[in-house]
């Protein structure tokens, strides 16, 4: 029988990351996938390929709207090659799934396809598709098998008309009207990526706002730039039935008084979250405990109630988040090591990769109010600066939360052109607990949209911004 210091089962960011730092760190290391190739929801049917996706459209969306504003004119009809446009985004799956296994083999990590079930607390059963199960023995055990599209209960997922993301990031037709259930971030990068395609797309969320986890004013800006692209929505609706009649998809909704709302279209997106997947995987085998949640409960460390299983990634508690999954695989695999890592979740960044893309770290204003924390803010609008209005993204703003007091930087949220990277300049002003004069005295070249969070910073600091 193979024997192992470490098993990885699932090989998401979160698995595959583990694998490798396990490896690295000298352990005998197996991974266990069980599709045909490796990367897990990230790479195979979610970040990658919605951000390729998100990609292709805005290049057609700049074409059609916005190459005329630059003096670009393009004879003749421009036009959309759907399948093209899918093969593409294949494409780089492909090449990125690859890249994966490449980075096993280097690494010397035995990767075994086939679905993985515990036998017992050191013995894990793999059954592929094809041929004979066959059994392996881990000192270490980390499950990483990460989540899966929830619904509603009484929604019927066909996967052809009433879809999860999986499918519509591979669709063969652009909907006539896409209605999406759900305005968080799936819905909304989903979203727009048809609305630029040409969808009518309306939204239907039960909250009141939009990414309803992000600070307010990021929900509110994100929504008025929604709406100004054609984007409809119905706020506070609770959805109450989903009906296909063949090429058609009836959903019914009841507003915050009641009153029924009825919408038609050809496809609806069920976005409402995610599940952690732990399916097949027969925890209760080894003695793993799961929580009231599904998902399987672990200590600050990473750790089940089984001494040698630890689980990492969408399976566990927290935000599911490529990076928090890639993060935990680290981690996990040096407390295997003895060592002593830790991660800051309060500093693990949110991004939505619409345009303007939004991003944020740290406390938002609202949580802030709720725990009585005395703070000031800073905020500078994308619009006043040179380099926005060089490439015409003139939407959105920085927004800087810092304590009254101790000028501590506490939350940094932002919506504008290339936010997703922004973000990481807060993220490391607030890793080293910047004050907002730390971030204010900082040179930031010129023209750039990180000069916004300079003048936020400033704006903070004492009311001082530059440029406005
Ligand atoms: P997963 O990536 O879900 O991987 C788990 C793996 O385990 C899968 O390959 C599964 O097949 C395998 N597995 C499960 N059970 C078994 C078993 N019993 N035996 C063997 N293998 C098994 N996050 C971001 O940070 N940024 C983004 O831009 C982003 N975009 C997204 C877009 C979409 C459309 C979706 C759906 C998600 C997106 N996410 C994004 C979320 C991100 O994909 C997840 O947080 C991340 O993939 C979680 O990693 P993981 O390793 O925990 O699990
Ligand atoms: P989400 O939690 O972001 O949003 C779900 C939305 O559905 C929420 O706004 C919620 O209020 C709403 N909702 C829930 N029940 C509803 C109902 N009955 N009727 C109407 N609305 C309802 O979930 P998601 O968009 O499905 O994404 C799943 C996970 O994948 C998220 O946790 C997210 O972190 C991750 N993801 C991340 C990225 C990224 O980092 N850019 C992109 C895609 C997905």
């Amino acid at each position: 029988m193979n024997q192992y210091d470490v098993a990885v089962i699932g090989s998401g960011p979160g698995g595959y990351v583990a694998a490798i730092r396990c490896a690295q760190l000298g352990m005998k290391t197996a991974i266990i996938e069980k599709y045909s190739t490796l990367g897990g929801t990230c790479l195979n049917v979610g970040c990658i390929p919605s951000k390729a996706l998100l990609d292709s459209s805005h290049h057609y969306e700049e074409a059609i709207k916005h190459f005329e504003d630059h003096g670009i004119e393009i004879p003749g009809e421009i036009k959309i090659n759907l399948e093209k446009m899918i093969a593409r985004k294949q494409a780089v799956v492909d090449q990125t799934t690859k890249g994966i296994q490449f980075l096993m083999d280097k690494n010397k990590i035995d990767v075994f396809e086939g679905k993985g079930s515990f036998k017992d607390n050191t013995h894990i059963t793999i059954e592929p598709s094809k041929g004979q199960p066959q059994t392996i023995e881990a000192k270490n055990i980390i499950i990483a098998t990460g989540s899966k599209p929830s619904t509603l209960p009484f929604i019927k997922l066909d996967k052809e008309r009433v879809i999860t993301s999986t499918e519509a990031l591979k669709l063969k037709e652009i909907p006539a009207h896409m209605i999406i259930i759900g305005g968080g971030v799936i819905g909304l990068e989903l979203g727009q990526v048809y609305k630029r395609l040409g969808s009518e797309v309306t939204v239907v969320e039960y909250m009141d706002r939009i990414i309803p986890t992000m600070d307010a004013a990021l929900s509110k800006e994100l929504l008025k730039v929604l709406k100004k692209q054609k984007v409809k929505f119905l706020l506070s609706h609770k959805v109450k039935s989903v009906e296909r009649k063949k090429n058609e998809v009836i959903i019914k909704a009841d507003d915050k008084k009641g009153v029924e709302v009825i919408l038609k279209g050809d496809y609806c997106l069920v976005s409402v979250g995610r599940r952690p997947y732990t399916d097949g995987l027969n925890a209760e085998a080894a003695g793993v405990q799961l929580d009231d949640m599904g998902r399987v409960a672990v200590n600050n460390n990473l750790q089940t109630n089984i001494p040698n299983i630890y689980a990492i990634g969408d399976v566990v508690k927290g935000a599911m988040l490529a990076h928090k999954a890639e993060e935990e695989g680290t981690m996990v695999a040096e407390i295997i090591a003895g060592q002593k890592p830790h991660i800051d979740y309060n500093l693990i960044p949110g991004v939505v990769y619409t345009w303007p893309e939004v991003a944020s770290v740290g406390k938002t204003e609202e949580e802030l109010k709720e725990a009585g924390v005395e703070y000031k803010s800073g905020q500078f609008p994308m619009r006043a600066l040179g380099r926005s209005r060089a490439s015409m993204d003139i939407d959105g703003f920085v927004k800087i939360l810092a304590d009254k007091k101790t000028d501590e930087v506490l939350g940094v949220h932002m919506i504008g052109a290339r936010c997703a990277d922004l973000i990481a300049e807060a993220v490391t002003a607030m890793e080293f607990r910047a004050s907002a004069e730390d971030i204010s005295r900082m040179s930031h070249a010129h023209p750039t949209y990180a000069e916004a969070v300079k003048e936020a910073a400033l704006a903070a600091t004492d009311d001082r911004a530059l440029h406005i």
